[in-house]
């Protein structure tokens, strides 16, 4: 399917020179939404995944359906202060200071092979410190699927050995 007829892009937001890729446009669309989601689903089928990972707040739009599909559970990664037991954290650089991730340290048994979503690779900040979350508990990455990259932010540089799937380019 080409999901780039859902996708909304919107210029200059949060600021000038940004063109931001609206993705509620694609899950405003059923079929849309449940395509992208089964070609997730498809990928990781022969990965043996035991829990899906995906960072707050549109990773969990991505990650949820197909822990669903895949009936394994899933782990939400928040920023900071926002879930209630007892967490691992990472930070990580941001254009503009810091932000801290943090994940629950019971949430993942070592071991453990996950697959982490997002809805977009920019940099790949968020995926690196995702990642970084992961394998402090013990977890093994087999895979990292986006609905969107970015190529021109080179990412991909910091997902090197890693298994990725995405499946829109700009
Ligand atoms: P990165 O950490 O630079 O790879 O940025 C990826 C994170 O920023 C993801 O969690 C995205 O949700 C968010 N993000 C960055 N740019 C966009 C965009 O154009 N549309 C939607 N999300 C974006």
């Amino acid at each position: 399917m080409d999901y780039k007829q859902y996708i909304t892009v919107v210029e200059d937001w949060p600021k000038e020179g940004v063109r931001f890729k609206d993705i509620t446009t694609l899950m405003d669309n059923g079929p849309a939404y449940k395509s992208a989601v089964d070609e997730i689903v498809a990928y990781a089928q022969d990965k043996k995944i035991d829990l899906v990972v995906g960072p707050e707040a549109r990773g969990f739009i991505v990650g949820c359906p197909v822990s669903y599909a895949l009936e394994i559970g899933f782990a939400p990664v928040r920023k900071e202060g926002k879930l209630p037991r007892e967490v691992v954290k990472v930070d990580y650089g941001l254009e503009y200071g810091k932000n801290v991730l943090t994940i629950h340290k019971d949430s993942i048994k070592p071991g453990q092979r996950v697959l982490i979503t997002d809805d977009l690779l920019a940099t790949g900040g968020t995926i690196e410190a995702t990642i970084k979350l992961v394998e402090e508990l013990g977890g093994i990455v087999v895979g990292c699927a986006f609905l969107i990259e970015l190529t021109y932010l080179n990412g991909r540089d910091k997902l090197d050995g890693y298994d990725v799937l995405t499946l829109m380019e700009y």
